[in-house]
């Protein structure tokens, strides 16, 4: 099989679906692999690095398999390939459609089971462990003051008070980055089993008097709170924000905007100096005054939105991102290949045949195709 990789049509993100060492297994398996000139450049990877490990440099777009990051253009990729990425089914149905329409078979990460046996080929959980790293290195970086204590000859500094909101992948990440960096943490998330996640950390679990979700939901995720919960977290969370040196967020419902657990008012309530860096900022943002893509300084806590922030560690997360596509094309195309009704292949086949057959897919497109 012919594989390709594309380059990204967005200029912020860095990442590549495929990089030289992981092009050398889809050789050593048979196949043949020919990248977008400049596809990997911005994650590290030149087109000489592909050259060296035996792929064509050349249109990704004659691929029979292509792997890429963000949606592309379907015009770009020839009627009856296979299209693996993260393609926001459920943000932006239409354009799956679209992929339907052009006899592309779409495969999406997002809408794979999470669990044991498709772990190889996780790439919400790669991404989200190299965003909640960076994010914790963001608000250290505009935080005027150190992480860790230090003493010195001329006084000692605490350590920064870090809350981290949301523990799923990004957040546990976020809570172990800022514990190496010597931070004091505590954090909080709405399922009950994240406090346990939490306390083997090293931090410490917030309780709030709300009854925690007990996670026995098909998929394990979060569900959006009702408007009397929400105001009992904002109430419950807001002493704990004024408090804290940092604020990380990373609280996400899926297919849903961010839920809001940071007011203005709470924002502004922080000590001039202090920080929220907004792992949601994609999705409307955990905080009342987050603006995606931007750093904004309010009395209170200077707010960063930041978008694509895997991609500032593109070369890494396109490593963990591009073994997650080789695990998952090479379970695809198995020989047999696994049957229809497979919890990873029907996971992950959003259309066949020219049409949209995933049922999320097909409820967000309300029913219709
Ligand atoms: P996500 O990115 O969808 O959400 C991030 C976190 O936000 C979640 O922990 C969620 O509970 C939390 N959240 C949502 N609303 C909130 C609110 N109002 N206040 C506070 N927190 C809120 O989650 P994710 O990181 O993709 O993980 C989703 C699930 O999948 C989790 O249960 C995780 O443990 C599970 N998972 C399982 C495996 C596996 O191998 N079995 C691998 C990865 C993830």
């Amino acid at each position: 099989m012919l594989i390709g990789a594309l380059r990204s049509p967005l200029p912020d993100e860095r990442r590549v679906g495929i990089t030289p060492d992981v092009a050398r297994r889809y050789l050593a398996d048979g196949h043949r692999v020919t990248v977008e000139a400049g596809a990997g450049g911005a994650a590290g990877f030149p087109d000489d690095a592909y050259r060296e490990a035996g792929c064509d440099i050349g249109e990704a777009r004659e691929a029979e398999a292509v792997v890429a990051v963000a949606p592309p253009d379907p015009g770009q990729l020839r009627s009856g390939s296979l299209l693996l990425g993260l393609l926001s089914p459920l943000d932006d149905p239409q354009a799956i459609a679209a992929l339907a329409e052009r006899g592309v078979v779409a495969l999406a990460f997002e809408t794979l089971p999470r669990t044991t046996r498709a772990q190889s080929m996780d790439a919400l959980t790669s991404q989200a462990s190299m965003a909640g790293y960076q994010l914790a290195l963001e608000a250290a970086a505009l935080l005027p003051r150190v992480f860790a204590m230090m003493v010195t000859p001329a006084g000692t500094l605490r350590p920064a008070k870090v809350v981290v909101l949301g523990c799923g992948v990004a957040g546990l990440s976020a809570v172990s980055t800022a514990r190496r960096l010597g931070a004091v943490v505590r954090a909080y998330d709405v399922r009950a089993e994240a406090a346990g996640d939490v306390e083997s950390l090293g931090a410490d679990f917030i309780n709030l008097d709300l009854t925690p979700q007990d996670g026995s939901s098909a998929d394990g995720y979060a569900r959006t709170l009702n408007e009397d919960e929400s105001a009992r977290l904002l109430d419950g969370l807001t002493p704990h924000l004024t408090e804290a040196d940092v604020v990380i967020t990373t609280a996400a419902v899926p297919g849903r905007a961010a839920p809001l657990l940071v007011t203005g008012d709470a924002a502004r309530g922080m000590a001039p100096g202090s920080v929220i860096a907004d792992g949601a900022a994609a999705r409307g943002g955990n905080c009342e005054l987050t603006e995606a893509g931007k750093t904004i300084t309010t009395e209170g806590a200077t707010v960063s939105g930041p978008l694509f922030i895997e991609s500032r560690i593109a070369a890494d997360a396109s490593r963990l991102y591009a073994r997650n596509a080789y695990e998952l094309l090479k379970y695809l195309t198995s020989d047999p290949p696994p049957a229809p009704d497979d919890p990873i292949a029907a996971g992950a086949v959003l259309t066949r045949d020219g049409e949209v057959v995933h049922p999320a897919v097909l409820e967000s497109l309300g029913g219709g195709r």
